[in-house]
């Protein structure tokens, strides 16, 4: 058994692992061993929880704990790469129902009954908003979920009044809060946190459905907001006070990255906290497209490259389903080799959730120092000879650019038509996430190499 003290302190050192962890994980140099500073803080945390002098039941403990990492261990393992947005956004929701048990654990506990006054009150309001956000983030990463994993149409759910409702929700939920506090007994109680527990529960699914495809990475990182939030506002029910840093932790850096990519897909944040966005609120008609697609061979690629000083290679979503990064590793080796200068240009959304399109280079062991931001590469496309597009499409939209009617309009992208040559290596002419058309396959410096990336790369190697 852990003395209150010693769990306070081990308390103190876990939440300042947390804190190295985050300040690790914002490079990629420093990632691995922020993750292990993660770790460490982790099991010291549940040692010290579970040690603690008022934690009870250990048997029961013990024998969930093993379940749960069992299962844990084993989705950890056999997850793709491709389904890692899926894997979050579940493990959200995870959090929002722990925050619904707590919230009515906490209620019924008979410990707090006992409460009075200004301390009774407080422990009410913090039951309700814990019960309130945790069953917004279920619902909502269920259905996040269910969006990417495409068991959900990823279009975004639009009907007249929709703000209207939204808002006519929190302020009935805040009436059913008012009723609350004055209950006088638990069982009348309990019928208001069940009623208030169903509106943000259907809150949740509204708001994330009325999000459209584009916007995604945003609601992901979103939810891992509010499940953060909902995991302090457990730790305040609970009086555990490294609940409450963790969750504001994972609040706060939740906040802040939403906002970095609000930023990078110029979407207003305030927009997306309200949902509803994913589509153009613009009248003017997408343009139509004009041009020609012309599918070029491995033999004619080959040939270009190898003409070329300068190639920057974009990769996409497409990239992590052919799981092309170890062939393209290869590729570029063979051309860093032949004295080209070989670089890749990320895009903040590439992919299904933010760096994923880092991790699979780094995974390849592709060197970071050529792997540069959109913002770097921008400007050097146009004293760039190729630009290969691999697996991408909706970052490398000029649409984004200059169509007012593209429902992506004015998110920055990946300028890659401003290049001598492009070519963009796709199985179809088949749309991107957002489902727009992409007229950079129409351009004249555009040329199509068909069929799937893996496959491609590994036909340009052996050409090389
Ligand atoms: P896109 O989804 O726009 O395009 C990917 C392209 O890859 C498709 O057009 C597809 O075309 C092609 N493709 C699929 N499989 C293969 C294969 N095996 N070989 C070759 N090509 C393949 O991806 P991007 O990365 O360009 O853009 C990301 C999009 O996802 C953005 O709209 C972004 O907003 C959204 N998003 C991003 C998230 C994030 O956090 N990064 C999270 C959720 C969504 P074809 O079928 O013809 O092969």
């Amino acid at each position: 058994m852990m003395t209150q003290g010693l769990q306070t302190v081990s308390y103190i050192a876990a939440s300042i692992l947390f804190i190295l962890s985050l300040g690790g994980l914002s490079n990629q140099e420093s990632a691995k061993r922020g993750n292990l500073y993660g770790i460490i803080g982790m099991i010291l945390a549940i040692l010290a929880t579970a040690l603690g002098e008022t934690t009870q039941g250990h048997g029961i403990l013990i024998a969930v704990m093993l379940v749960a990492s069992g299962i844990g261990i084993v989705v950890a393992q056999k997850v793709e790469m491709t389904s890692m947005p899926q894997l979050v956004a579940i493990l959200h929701s995870f959090v929002g129902l722990a925050a619904v048990l707590v919230g009515y654990g906490s209620y019924l506990d008979e410990a707090t009954q006992s409460m009075t006054g200004a301390a009774h009150s407080i422990h009410l309001v913090e039951v309700y908003l814990g019960i309130f956000i945790g069953a917004l983030t279920f619902t909502g990463s269920v259905i996040a979920w269910g969006k990417l994993q495409g068991t959900i149409k990823s279009s975004p759910l639009q009907y007249p009044g929709r703000h209207f409702i939204n808002i006519a929700f929190v302020v009935i939920s805040g009436f059913v809060l008012i009723k609350f506090l004055g209950a006088d007994d638990t069982s009348k109680g309990v019928t208001y946190l069940l009623v208030m527990t169903g509106i943000s529960s259907i809150l949740g699914v509204l708001l994330v459905m009325a999000i459209g495809g584009a916007d995604m990475p945003v609601v992901v990182s979103m939810l891992n907001s509010y499940s953060g939030w909902a995991a302090a506002a457990a730790g305040f029910m609970l009086s555990n006070d490294l609940l409450i840093v963790t969750g504001a932790l994972v609040g706060s850096s939740g906040a802040i990255l939403s906002y970095i990519m609000c930023k990078a897909m110029n979407r207003s944040f305030f927009s997306v906290i309200f949902g509803g966005i994913g589509q153009t609120s613009s009248s003017t008609p997408a343009a139509a497209i004009t041009g020609e697609v012309k599918p070029i061979t491995s033999e004619e690629t080959c040939d270009l490259l190898k003409e070329a000083r300068k190639i920057v290679i974009v990769p996409g979503y497409g990239m992590a389903t052919a799981k092309a990064q170890y062939s393209i590793n290869e590729m570029v080796n063979k051309l860093t080799a032949q004295g080209k200068e070989v670089t890749f240009a990320i895009h903040p959304v590439a992919g299904r959730l933010p760096g994923h399109m880092n991790v699979l280079l780094a995974e390849a062991n592709i060197s970071y120092d050529i792997v540069h931001e959109m913002d770097e590469v921008n400007p050097e496309l146009p004293e760039t000879d190729v630009v290969m597009v691999i697996g991408a499409n909706d970052i490398v939209n000029p649409s984004a650019m200059e169509d007012a009617g593209s429902p992506i309009y004015g998110m920055p992208v990946i300028e890659v038509w401003k290049a001598k040559h492009v070519i963009v290596s796709k199985r179809s002419m088949a749309a991107g996430y957002a489902g727009v058309e992409n007229p950079l396959f129409y351009k004249d410096n555009t040329r199509m190499l068909y069929g799937d990336a893996k496959k491609s790369v590994d036909a340009l190697i052996s050409s090389l």
